[in-house]
């Protein structure tokens, strides 16, 4: 391994496979330096994710396998990397933004006395080291920081680095954890979310179609929701949307809500306020449809439809359902 080893921590499901943030994890750490992976899962479930991080790119992975795992919150994650961050010097480490990953950096963080940089959108390396990129202002301005000494933990916002890193055989090597003194809050029960859909999560969707108050009633965003099912899509809503209860408090994109960086997001009746526009002006594509022909979503919007969205969408949607047939 070479000097410039670049952690990435690559949670793993209950199924034993990585999450879908994990190629972009390891592609956005050989962006920098040596992507090393590290997973921490239930015992019997670390090779084959093991394998899967090595087809992302991982040249090394560091696997604990803890039967406490399912029962602990977030403790051993940090555990892990503290031990695979020394064990390689590593430069920086990466993590997902999200609650747990944003858990795991703050406790790394205070571990090891490392800077931390969180709903990171971009890295690259400069002279003295990892730079990190971060969308500031709701979105108007792209500002970057760096640690005046020592490493770099990152908490990269999901969906905003493109490169992928190619696929290697990799060294995995197995981490007892068992002398580290962690203290960590228990799960004692756990119930899956009532609100399970078949639909992709808002956060890592490709495709995210988002409804606004302009859908008017509960049944008007049943349109938003046709429209996400026919294109495969993540839903989403505005905040006017959640407030007069059209969707739940999940769904939300913007300032106070989801931050997403989808390579198309869809905006039905939402007007475009700039506290919106901070949770998806990262958007590779937008395309707004608005009987406002003044919304402020159509300036930034790539493809601009003034029109009812009762008369545009059922039009798209059969299209759509037409060409699928
Ligand atoms: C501190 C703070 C934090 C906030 N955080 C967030 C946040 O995280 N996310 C967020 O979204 N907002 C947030 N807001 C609220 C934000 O300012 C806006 O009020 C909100 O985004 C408006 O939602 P909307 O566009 O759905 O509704 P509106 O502004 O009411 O817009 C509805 C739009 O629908 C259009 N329309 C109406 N009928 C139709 C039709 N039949 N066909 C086509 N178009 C139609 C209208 O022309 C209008 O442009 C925040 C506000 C504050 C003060």
């Amino acid at each position: 391994m070479t000097e410039q080893n670049i952690l990435a921590f690559l949670p793993v499901l209950p199924s034993g496979e990585l999450v879908g943030s994990a190629a972009e994890l390891l592609g956005a750490a050989a962006l920098i330096g040596t992507p090393v992976g590290v997973l921490v899962t239930a015992p019997g479930k670390a090779q084959r994710a093991a394998e899967s991080a090595g087809h992302y790119g991982a040249t090394a992975v560091f696997v604990v396998e803890d039967d406490t795992v399912s029962s602990t919150l977030t403790a051993p994650a940090a555990d892990a990397l503290v031990t695979a961050g020394r064990a390689v010097g590593a430069e920086a480490v990466l993590i997902p933004d999200d609650v747990d990953g944003r858990d795991i950096a703050a406790r790394l963080s205070v571990r090891t006395q490392s800077a931390i940089a969180t709903d990171v959108v971009g890295v690259h390396r400069d002279d003295e080291g990892v730079v990190a990129h971060h969308s500031v202002y709701g979105s108007m301005f792209t500002t970057e920081s760096a640690p005046t000494h020592g490493s770099l933990i990152i908490t990269l916002r999901e969906g905003s680095v493109e490169n992928r890193a190619p696929g290697v055989d990799p060294k995995i090597r197995r981490l007892d954890l068992g002398e580290l003194p962690s203290q960590s809050a228990a799960i004692i029960e756990f119930s899956p979310s009532a609100e399970a859909s078949t639909r992709p999560d808002l956060r890592g969707a490709d495709t995210v179609v988002a409804g606004g108050r302009g859908l008017g009633s509960v049944e008007g965003f049943a349109l938003a929701e046709e429209l996400a099912d026919a294109l495969g899509a993540g839903l989403g809503a505005s905040r006017a949307a959640v407030d007069a209860g059209y969707a739940p408090n999940s769904l939300q994109v913007g300032q106070t809500g989801v931050t997403v960086s989808p390579e198309l997001y869809i905006a039905l009746g939402i007007s475009g306020a700039v506290q919106h526009q901070a949770g998806m002006q990262t958007a590779k594509t937008v395309i707004a449809i608005n009987k406002d022909p003044e919304a402020p979503i159509f300036d930034i919007a790539d493809l601009g439809i003034v029109g009812d969205v009762f008369e545009v969408v059922p039009q798209l949607i059969e299209t759509l359902k037409a060409k699928s047939s």
